[in-house]
């Protein structure tokens, strides 16, 4: 058995750096009243927890800390919960620091 401290997802999140397109998000959650059982999943269902309920029970996005892994895309596109695209070319996720 190691002695080595566990390591935890958000401590590698930490090495990652974005730069944020300010005002153009490449993820958009389509207006709503009650949030479908799908976009509901994305609290759980995205790794950098992007995804948030608020005061009104709406789910809201936060695309700063964004992977682009799509789960999300895969999870609500289909069903036209979120408008998905990657962001433009220079900004969004950096991994190499990882
Ligand atoms: S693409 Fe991945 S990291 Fe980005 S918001 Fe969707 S689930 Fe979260």
């Amino acid at each position: 058995m190691s002695n080595e401290p566990p390591v935890r997802v958000q401590d590698k999140l930490f090495y990652n750096r974005y730069r944020v397109d300010t005002g153009r998000a490449h993820i958009k959650v389509r207006p709503h009243g009650t949030p479908s059982p799908q976009l509901l999943s994305l609290l759980k269902a995205c790794p950098a927890r992007c995804y948030e309920l608020n005061d009104q029970g709406q789910v809201e996005v936060t695309i700063d800390g964004c992977m682009e892994c799509g789960t999300c895309r895969i999870i609500c596109e289909e069903n036209g919960d979120i408008e998905w695209s990657y962001p433009r070319g220079g900004y969004g996720v950096l991994f190499k620091f990882g």
